[in-house]
């Protein structure tokens, strides 16, 4: 069973046209949209973990890469 590894941790906001992407861990990214409008999108987790969200009217497109690792 190969491992599932995150290589690259990013969205993109089409409604401020914005590629977000968290670097590390604590990197909470967000786009250029106010934070309280509904469009407005994060990113989180850097390489550790994913975790993004977005308003209800957000447009994101995602950009998040996984690489296989196969387990010695
Ligand atoms: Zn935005």
């Amino acid at each position: 069973m190969p491992d599932k590894k995150i290589v690259r941790n990013a969205l993109r906001c089409l409604t401020c046209d914005t590629v977000i992407e968290s670097k590390h861990r604590h990197d909470f990214v967000q786009c250029n949209c106010p934070s309280d409008s509904t469009t407005n999108i994060f990113v989180d987790g850097g390489l550790d973990y994913v975790r993004y969200g977005y308003g209800v009217d957000a447009l994101v497109e995602i950009l998040t890469e996984y690489a296989y690792v196969e387990n010695e």
